[in-house]
Order: structure tokens, then C-alpha cells, then sequence
């Protein structure tokens, strides 16, 4: 036995929008049975694996237009205005589990494009946040997910830049002293998750405390990407896992201390799970 000192961080587990989106999905479960839910209802498989199984069905947007007469979810994301026309002309009910924190930047966005002004949205291409809040402005603000994507030549003098709201701090604070620099007036707004960034800066702290760092995401999680590389940094034995199968007792030696965290999508069971496989080892 190499018995490892293990904890779990506090600070981890669903954040509140996702506690929001799924506690709304299985109240209704309880009652129904069903529930069609569009797109993952959070980015992380085992999650979705464990709502599948008390009758929660994930559908895509091609199958939304499929159906009619029937209650969707939407999770916590948010959706572009073109799903609720959908869902209007096919008499669906929407339920709405959008995190308030993407409603508001929504309606920013929207006011921002309202007034004209030429909107720049740091996040990454494809995301259904970033499909949401890019359809505020009828799909005209322009996505970057790099800096090296603007050709900083050709951009309008002056811009309104926003990120999606898992993004990196750090990298966002980069990027707008970038275009200022290259002479840009920025109207910089941070609209990243404090639920996101607050974690960045414990997790540096907890990361430091242990000779090892688990970090338990799924792959699709934004914020599990960024969250990873804060951990890395602080401790270059960091691994990336997705569930408890996936450890490895080799990476460990007798007596380590080994600390267990995630993403805003990592459910705290997992890592309970992650622990318990731990002290087999
Ligand atoms: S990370 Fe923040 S914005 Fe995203 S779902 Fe959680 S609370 Fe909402």
C-alpha cells in the first residue's frame, strides 16, 4: 500500500449555474420520467451518463427542429434568439436553465450592438456560450479565441471587447493591453465568471500544497482547460483525468501527498470516486 495522504478541494465541484441547470432538470425528471435537454446539459460525460440514466435526453439542434409539443431544457450556456424563435414556431416550451451570469453578458452584448459599436468577443469558436452571444448581434461581432487570429492592422480604431465568461483572466488582461498598445481604443469589458477566476487564484494556492494534483474534467469543459494549465504551473505534476479509471498507481510514491480538484463541471461525487480509488492504491 502507498498510503497517500489525500484531499479534496474545498473550492471545487459544480458552480452555481450548474447547480442551477441540474437541480432544475431533476426536479422535473422526479416528476416526469423524460426530459429532452439541448446540447450536454454540463461538460462532463459521467454527469451526463448518470442524468441519461434517470431519463434525461440530450438532443442536438437539428433534432429541436424535429420536434413539437414538447418541454426542452436549456442549460447553461444560454441559447442565440434564434432557438426561442424555433421553439415559438413549434410550440415547445423552453425551460429555461441559462446561468444568469451568460443572460446578463447577453444582454450587454446586445445593448453594445444596439449602439452600434464594433464588438470583438474573445472565446472559443463553436462554443454553444459563444454561438448565444453571438447570435446578440445577428452573428456579426467577430470570435477570436487568439490574438494571432486579429490581423491588428486592419482593426477599427476604436472596439468593444468582451470574453466569454470561462475564459483566462490573465490572457484577456493581455490581449486588451495588446490592442491598446497598438493604439486601439478598447472599451475592455471583463465578463469572466468571478466563479471561474476566483478559482483560478485558489487553485493556485491549493495547487502548491501537494506533492501531486489531480485535476478530474471532462475534455469538452472550457474552464477545465484553463483550470488544468493554472494547476500545471504551480505544480508540474498535475495530471489530467476524466474519471477514476484512468489513474495510475505508478505516478505516486509511498506516503505522497496528493491534492484532488476540477472544473466548474466536475460533480463532486467524481471526485469523491477519485479519492476512494486513491486509497486502494
Ligand atoms: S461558470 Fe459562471 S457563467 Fe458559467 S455556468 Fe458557472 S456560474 Fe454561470
Amino acid at each position: 500500500m502507498l498510503n497517500l495522504k489525500v484531499e479534496i478541494d474545498n473550492n471545487s465541484g459544480f458552480c452555481f449555474g450548474v447547480v442551477y441547470a441540474i437541480e432544475m432538470a431533476e426536479e422535473i425528471l422526479d416528476e416526469r420520467g423524460y426530459l429532452y435537454c439541448l446540447g450536454d446539459i454540463v461538460h462532463n460525460d459521467e454527469e451526463v451518463k448518470r442524468l441519461e440514466a434517470k431519463g434525461l435526453k440530450i438532443i442536438t439542434h437539428d433534432d429541436l427542429g424535429e420536434l413539437k409539443n414538447e418541454s426542452i431544457l436549456i442549460r447553461a450556456h444560454g441559447e442565440p434568439p434564434s432557438t426561442y424563435e424555433l421553439a415559438l414556431n413549434n410550440n415547445l416550451t423552453l425551460i429555461d436553465a441559462s446561468c444568469p451570469v451568460v443572460l446578463k453578458l447577453q444582454n450587454r452584448i446586445k445593448n453594445s450592438f444596439d449602439k452600434k459599436e464594433k464588438i470583438y468577443i474573445y472565446g472559443k469558436h463553436g462554443h454553444a456560450e459563444v454561438i448565444g452571444l453571438l447570435g446578440q448581434t445577428s452573428d456579426e461581432a467577430v470570435v477570436f479565441q487568439s490574438i494571432d487570429e486579429l490581423d491588428i492592422e486592419t482593426l477599427p480604431k476604436s472596439l468593444t471587447l468582451y470574453s466569454q465568461t470561462t475564459k483566462s483572466t490573465d490572457s484577456f488582461y493581455e490581449i486588451t493591453k495588446t490592442l491598446m498598445e497598438a493604439g486601439i481604443t478598447v472599451n475592455s469589458n471583463d465578463t469572466i465568471c468571478r466563479q471561474v477566476s476566483n478559482r483560478d487564484r485558489e487553485l493556485r494556492d491549493f495547487a502548491g500544497k501537494f506533492d501531486h494534483i489531480i485535476f478530474v474534467s471532462g475534455t469538452k469543459s472550457s474552464n477545465g482547460k484553463v483550470l488544468y494549465n493554472v494547476c500545471k504551473e504551480q505544480n508540474p505534476s498535475t495530471y489530467f483525468i476524466s474519471n477514476a479509471d484512468q489513474l495510475d498507481s505508478d505516478w505516486f510514491g509511498s506516503g505522497e501527498t496528493i491534492g484532488i480538484c476540477g472544473a466548474t463541471s466536475t460533480p463532486m461525487w467524481l471526485m469523491e470516486q477519485v479519492k476512494e480509488r486513491l486509497s486502494t492504491f
